[in-house]
């Protein structure tokens, strides 16, 4: 501070000291009985009021220094009092201040502490509380229901918008505009002229350093976006408008969202759109596999050049560079032993930004897209480009009816867009044994599926179930050998507390065959697909000979132990230039038949996967059936065996060890099956969509429409031919990149024409 503003400061001081509240004997009602309210009671009686009433809807939440605390307004609204003496609500959660603020129809009073320093300048809304010791600087303007904690400092021409809080000593500088809701952390600092968007978390000790946009969670030093989530608050806003509705915020709605905005802002004459982007889990743009679903310890399955294509890639390896010290250091507070073993493995590499070769955390990918979409939305929000709404809900239907289509949630809000892309990600999980998700009994913890809510969850209570006998050590099964099964198997070994009491890890997979994870350089040079090299001079050729050919040559892989990490780019390339050949009926066919059969024999997995493998082989805790799930039968000591129907021989067995811990890494059901889920099954009954032989895909058109503006993206378009190219598995990173770009670029020649505005369809 230099001299002027020390010297105003001084006598700001003797000005704000006239502000105080003079005691008087008013009387007061606060909404709300727990610790938050005991300090806003204390300013008001030290402000000479009288509190007449205490209201709480939550028996739980009530502080036990709360006396005489009657039924909030949620039991019975309409008899709720409330006109009489002021409120002030003291419910420290924002939206549900928000929220009561919304249905009390009552007089609301501030509360502020005598030790707060206020400029006389500074505005504060109504129902907002101010602590002791907190400072608020000239101009600065303070919204309604509002906390200003304790030793919180606001400095000069702050805007804080209704229902922010602003935890004690944080430190908000000149100009700094805090959005509607938003919670800045204990101890935040942001510096001058930053604008936090509205519902926004800063994280305790957060330095925050740039612009935030809404519905971000911020944390670090300095701050990094690790979230992007609607509260709550906003299922109670009434049916929403969109031109574009986005169902589902993975990888393949966050990439067409990125392209399109580039178009929308390349566009000479420009019009607002309104894009409204729905998912059922609390977080946006990163989807299952790169999102807090599968944690911040577990690992892409190829290296990350395989992963991305360029320019993306290199982009994403200039963030890595640049984010690298507070990414290594959250994978080691998530993971353990073998996460810890995976940075010092690989410190030189990253320490000389040589990310290609790794096989990096998939969450770091999952921060940097997020990170990505969330500044180029703001960017064209801030250029008056798009509307963006965030909306937290399963869509469970969908109706067409005057061209527009209206999406039913499970929480009963609907929206209603002109146009709709379906980018919910693949099939979800073949559940095995019972419907639930997760099955916890005496002896046995069954998990259906192990990202649902999130991996770190079923691990933690994996934790409790093998901390319930330390004494005795339990048998793991897992079935499936597919990525995720040797996902789950790293994960165990990765967290001690786990590890410790397992006995044998049981791995039950068809094949009996694990994904390949050693690519052997010398080897790989010296093997030729000489039967598909073969049918490059045939001029006629069918899919089902391009299929036999590439099994031929991976059953030669087989016979001279070369596995499929070391021939897979080598197969692809090989039959991948013979597909040129099809016509139109053969290339469909490979798309939804052959191509997967191909692809389930070319199974790669990382390989600090596989080094698990190894340890626990040498420690004979691991073996490998290879069978098919039958049943698991309670035996007469209350734990249970397994039953599979044995490969080799045909027959069902049963496995010798009782298994207590299982976990079901099958994979994704199909479209035939019963229980898709509901909005699925509406689709496909409404004619809106149509299986196609792939059973794991929809028909769609060249602008990858199931039916009229209702688009598809992601792994949903398997079995379909899109410029003459055949897909069959929309996982890969560089596939689902190119079809969101597909996608968008028909987007755009919908809402513009030849780069000029086209009529606004609604
Ligand atoms: C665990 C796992 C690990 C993987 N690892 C790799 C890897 O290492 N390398 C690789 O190349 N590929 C990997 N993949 C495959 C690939 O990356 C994914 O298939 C890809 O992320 C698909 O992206 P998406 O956006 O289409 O789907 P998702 O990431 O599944 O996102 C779809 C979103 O839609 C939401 N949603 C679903 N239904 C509804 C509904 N009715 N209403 C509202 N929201 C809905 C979901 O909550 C989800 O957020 C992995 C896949 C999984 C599942």
């Amino acid at each position: 501070m230099d001299y002027n503003s020390q010297h105003q400061q001084i006598n700001l001081n003797t000005v704000m000291s006239k502000m105080k509240i003079t005691k008087e004997s008013n009387k007061i009602r606060i909404y709300g009985a727990g610790g938050h309210s005991q300090v806003i009671r204390e300013v008001l009686e030290n402000n000479g009021y009288e509190v007449t009433e205490t209201f709480d809807d939550k028996p739980s939440g009530r502080h036990y220094a709360s006396k005489n605390v009657t039924s909030g307004a949620r039991e019975n609204i309409e008899n709720f009092p409330h006109e009489g003496h002021p409120v002030i609500i003291a419910v420290g959660i924002n939206a549900e201040r928000a929220e009561i603020a919304g249905f009390l129809k009552s007089e609301f009073e501030k509360a502020i502490h005598e030790s707060a320093i206020i400029a006389p300048t500074a505005k504060i809304g109504e129902g907002t509380v101010v602590f002791a010791g907190a400072i608020i600087q000239p101009n600065t303007v303070i919204g309604k229901h509002v906390i200003i904690n304790t030793a919180a400092s606001i400095d000069h021409d702050n805007v804080i918008g209704d229902y922010a809080h602003v935890s004690p000593k944080a430190a908000l500088c000149g100009h700094v505009e805090v959005g509607e809701g938003s919670h800045v952390g204990v101890g935040a600092v942001v510096i001058p002229k930053v604008k936090i968007g509205k519902w926004c978390t800063i994280g305790a000790g957060t330095v925050v350093l740039k612009d935030v946009p809404d519905y971000s969670t911020v944390v670090g030093n300095p701050g990094k976006i690790i979230k992007t989530k609607s509260p709550e608050l906003q299922l109670n806003n009434t049916s929403m408008q969109s031109d574009v509705a986005f169902i589902g915020s993975g990888i393949s709605s966050s990439f067409t969202i990125l392209h399109f905005l580039d178009l929308i802002e390349n566009n000479k004459e420009q019009r607002k759109i309104r894009i409204n982007i729905i998912d059922k889990y609390h977080e946006f743009h990163s989807g299952i596999p790169y999102g807090s679903r599968s944690g911040f310890s577990v690992h892409l399955i190829t290296s990350l050049k395989n992963f991305l294509p360029e320019p993306e890639l290199g982009k994403f390896i200039k963030w890595l560079n640049n984010n690298k010290n507070w990414l290594i250091d959250e994978l080691k507070k998530d993971g353990g032993a073998l996460s810890l073993d995976w940075v010092t493995t690989h410190a030189k590499k990253i320490e000389n930004n040589e990310w290609e070769d790794l096989f990096v955390p998939r969450r770091f990918f999952g921060w940097y897209i997020n990170e990505k979409v969330n500044k180029r939305l703001e960017d064209l929000k801030i250029k008056g480009l798009v509307d963006v709404e965030y909306i937290h809900g399963e869509v469970k239907d969908i109706e067409k009816k005057d061209n527009k289509y209206t999406l039913s949630l499970d929480n009963k809000k609907t929206i209603l867009s002109e146009k709709v892309v379906l980018a919910v990600g693949s099939m979800p999980v073949n559940r095995l044994w019972k419907n639930e998700i997760l099955i916890e009994e005496d002896k046995l913890f069954f998990v259906n599926d192990p990202y649902n809510p999130e991996l770190g969850e079923v691990l933690t209570k994996i934790g409790g179930f093998v901390g319930k006998t330390p004494d005795k050590k339990l048998n793991v099964l897992i079935v499936g050998a597919n990525a995720s099964g040797l996902e789950m198997l790293y994960k165990l070994n990765d967290v001690v507390e786990i590890e410790s009491q397992i006995d044998k890890f049981v791995l039950l997979s068809t094949q009996g065959l694990l994904p390949d994870a050693v690519i052997n350089e010398k080897r790989k040079k010296e093997y030729t697909p000489f039967n598909l090299q073969a049918l490059a001079k045939e001029e006629t050729i069918t899919a089902k000979i391009i299929a036999e050919a590439a099994f031929k040559d991976l059953d030669y892989a087989d016979q001279i132990a070369l596995g499929a990490a070391s021939t897979v780019d080598i197969i692809s390339k090989a039959f991948g230039s013979l597909l040129g050949k099809l016509d139109a009926e053969e290339l469909k066919k490979f798309a939804c038949l052959y191509g997967n059969e191909i692809g389930r024999r070319q199974r790669c997995a990382g390989f600090h996967y596989s080094k698990t493998v190894d340890g626990l082989k040498e420690e004979k805790r691991f073996s490998h059936i290879a069978g098919r799930f039958n049943d698991i039968k309670k035996t007469d000591t209350g734990e249970y065996s397994l039953e599979y129907l044995d490969t080799d021989s045909g027959k069902n067995k049963i496995h010798e060890d009782p298994i207590h811990i299982i976990i079901n890494c099958v994979g994704s059901t199909n479209l035939t099956k019963p229980n898709i889920p509901d909005l699925f099954k509406n689709m496909i009954d409404k004619g809106y969509t149509k299986p196609n032989e792939s059973k794991i895909g929809f028909e769609v058109n060249e602008s990858l429409e199931a039916s009229d503006n209702l688009h598809i993206v992601g792994p949903l378009l398997a079995g379909n031919v899109f410029d003459g190219k055949a897909v069959w598995h929309v996982e890969h990173c560089g596939r689902i990149i190119w079809l969101s770009e597909v996608l968008s670029n028909k987007m755009n020649e919908y809402f513009f024409e030849n780069n000029k505005l086209k009529k606004r369809p609604i």
